[in-house]
């Protein structure tokens, strides 16, 4: 297509929309867009697979406003009869190990091989600090963003691991009940994000380079012995004999660590995301993995054990957030702070101070 034919185009594409702001039928889709919706409305929306109202209930239960997180958590007892039914897989590694492109090419892959329907969700605890967003960049992945087959949904962006990891839970819930069959959770390979998206999962990817040691992707052997299989990326730009030697180091790792529970060995494969190499036995290989952990029982008990712990996270997380909001508890929360710096009191009797506080009614 030539420039200028570009040109036209977006240019009569920005005037549909200007037109559309100001004709009074454009008006009033504009309001009925934003018109408030009950609960029922919700849960229908959703479950028709409106991404509108997907989006718009994502944001209720991303919303600080306790209005919005008691809406959000009737949405979701209603929707709960209609969850569950998906894959979930975590997918982790260094930023710049191919994550997205990875996404992409096996979303795109099974999508139209396997009629799935896919949700990518991400956590990304560092996406509040403007030096940027790792995950929340528009221009990634974009033939899965323009799929009908395919909902994006960039991490939330309100503070703690603790906090983005219950939104992204809810929002799981969520994509099953409006459809999604299997949900992928993006996240970057530093820190505490990786453990919270392995307790939500059915099955965890780790994205690797064959010729760069451990310490340089910066994955901690925590890390590797979460992983269900351990992809080694970039085949196609790889010295192969580096990618031979790293899959037996790897497998050698692995080795390791003891029997997994599910009676699955983590396998250690190769691909490349740019060519496609790899990603269909991937998909494979975690197709596997479901079959056999449905049929030997893991599959129902870890999906039951990330409940329960989802639970008493859910009783800690109120129950500190009740505490920190508690206006006594913030009246003496900094001079406490001080007195325990000086030496004053002790740290435990400091924190038994703020308890009485916040016990007595
Ligand atoms: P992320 O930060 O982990 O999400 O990594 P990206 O998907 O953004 O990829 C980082 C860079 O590596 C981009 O320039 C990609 O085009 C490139 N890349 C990703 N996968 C491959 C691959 O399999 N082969 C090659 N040659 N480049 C890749």
């Amino acid at each position: 297509m030539s420039d200028s034919k570009n040109k036209t185009e977006s240019a009569s594409r920005e005037q549909d929309g200007l037109s559309d702001s100001i004709n009074p039928r454009g008006l009033e889709r504009l309001k009925n867009r934003r018109k408030k919706l009950t609960v029922d409305d919700y849960v229908e929306g959703i479950r028709e697979g409106n991404r509108t109202i997907l989006s718009r209930a994502i944001t209720l239960i991303e919303s600080s406003r306790s209005k919005h997180r008691e809406q959000a958590e009737e949405i979701i007892e209603e929707c709960l009869p209609h969850t569950g039914n998906s894959i979930r897989v975590g997918i982790t590694g260094v930023p710049g190990v191919g994550k997205s492109t990875f996404i992409e090419m096996l979303g795109n892959h099974i999508i139209d091989k396997k009629q799935r329907k896919l949700a990518v969700l991400a956590i990304d605890p560092s996406s509040t600090k403007t030096k940027g967003s790792i995950l929340g960049d528009k221009t990634r992945m974009e033939t899965l963003a323009n799929n009908e087959h395919a909902y994006i949904r960039p991490s939330p962006t309100a503070g703690s691991l603790g906090g983005v990891a219950r939104k992204t839970r809810e929002t799981i819930y969520l994509c099953e009940a409006a459809g999604y069959d299997t949900i992928f959770i993006e996240t970057v390979g530093v820190g505490q994000s990786e453990t919270a998206v392995h307790s939500m999962v059915d099955f965890f990817l780790l994205l690797m380079l064959a010729g760069a040691g451990d310490e340089l992707q910066g994955i901690k052997r925590g890390i590797m012995e979460m992983a269900d299989a351990i992809a080694i990326n970039k085949i196609d730009s790889s010295d192969p004999i580096q990618v031979k030697q790293a899959v037996r180091e790897y497998k050698n790792a692995l080795h390791l660590y003891p029997e997994p529970e599910s009676g699955w060995g983590p396998q250690v494969t190769t691909c490349s995301a740019t060519t496609g190499k790899g990603i269909e036995e991937i998909w494979e290989m975690i197709e596997e993995y479901i079959s056999q952990t449905k049929e030997n029982g893991f599959f129902r008990d870890k999906r039951n054990r990330q409940s329960r712990n989802w639970m008493y996270e859910t009783i800690q997380n109120r129950l500190s957030d009740e505490f920190y909001s508690d206006s006594r508890v913030k009246q003496m929360l900094e001079r406490v702070e001080q007195n325990v710096l000086n030496g004053e009191i002790s740290p435990f009797k400091a924190a038994n101070i703020l308890l009485d506080q916040f016990r007595q009614v």
